[in-house]
């Protein structure tokens, strides 16, 4: 797929949060760019800062969080400076976000129907009932689900289903960019292959740019075009799909995939990675790897690296690079 037009630009994001023992450093400084109609793998270990940047993206980051500084560059208009109104356009219309466990997001008191009208006449005032029904089914046939299941409650559907109703709900707008947190976690294995070959057809169909945020390798490895692996609120390696699984560079993304199970290789042991993860209240200085890396040098702890770019991947590591 020819992904040439930028369509969000992250430039040096830093996202925090005070609490009472200091404050979390979340998200540390990372730059990402992506482009229209592509999709983006962002992956890691719980409290890497993966979703904390998914939700930073709309601001709706839960509080005390909030973003220090940096830009979150849309179609070049900054979110981070954006009026609440334009935010409101933004969310659903251009950029659009499904979490993990659809229940949660879904009002059990209404019916299907009734959230498609609701989303619709928030976006767009004045539409007749008649009409939002009439694209709601629409919606629902394009999802393979039979208009039918319109009138029923989110009680009534399948963990799968629901999950089918959240993208729909997200789509009905044509947003050009969606935000997947973890969206398979509450799915069966078979479901959930279901779900990511619908992923699939979507953003094929509408050019729609996808964030997949997973810990899930397997998942990303399937439908992603690049993927972003982030450790500690930074980002440690960038690299096209394949690549980053043929040749990973950076001794944390080396640990994350020696760690997957593979059944069709002889593996006797899976890895484990050494120490644990950062206390991001008070982060190592320099890498903040280090104090797990089996190849660190002197550098690496007085000296955060910068993205070096070699083979395609930009990977943050004194390893790939010399201090300028
Ligand atoms: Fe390891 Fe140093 Fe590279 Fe960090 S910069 S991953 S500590 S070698």
């Amino acid at each position: 797929m020819d992904h040439t037009e930028t369509l969000l630009d992250i430039q040096d994001l830093r996202v925090e949060f005070p609490i009472s023992i200091g404050t979390v450093r979340a998200v540390q400084g990372v730059s990402l760019t992506l482009k229209r109609g592509e999709v983006m793998g962002l992956v890691g270990e719980s409290g890497c800062g993966k979703s904390t940047l998914g939700f930073s993206l709309l601001r709706l980051l839960r509080p005390p969080g909030r973003i220090a500084s940096g830009r979150i560059l849309y179609h070049g208009r900054d979110i981070v400076a954006m009026e609440e109104k334009e935010l409101l356009a933004v969310r659903g219309t251009g950029i659009a976000m499904i979490f993990q466990d659809p229940l949660t997001s879904l009002n059990p008191l209404m019916s299907i129907s009734e959230h498609f009208v609701e989303t619709l006449r928030t976006h767009e005032k004045g539409i007749s009932r008649h009409d939002a029904l009439e694209r709601a089914g629409g919606m629902l046939e394009s999802l393979g689900i039979g208009t039918n299941r319109l009138h029923e409650y989110p009680h009534q559907m399948s963990g799968g289903m629901r999950q089918r109703i959240m993208i729909g709900l997200a789509l009905i707008m044509k947003p050009d960019l969606l935000v997947a947190d973890e969206p398979t976690t509450a799915l069966d294995v078979i479901v959930e292959a279901q779900f990511l070959d619908l992923l699939q057809t979507l953003r094929e169909s509408l050019n729609l740019a996808i964030i997949l945020i997973t810990h899930n390798l397997g998942n990303v490895a399937q439908l992603s075009d690049r993927i972003t692996v982030m450790y500690g609120g930074t980002i440690a390696e960038v690299a096209p799909a394949q690549a980053l699984f043929d040749e990973p560079l950076h001794p944390y993304t080396q640990g994350l995939l020696a760690s997957i199970p593979n059944i069709r290789l002889e593996q006797p042991r899976l890895h484990t990675m050494p120490g644990s993860t950062p206390d991001l209240v008070d982060p190592p200085s320099g890498c903040i790897f280090h104090p797990r890396c089996g190849r660190a040098m002197d550098i690496c702890s007085r000296q955060r690296p910068p993205a070096f770019l070699r083979n395609g991947h930009e990977v943050s590591c004194w390893l790939y690079g010399d201090a300028p």
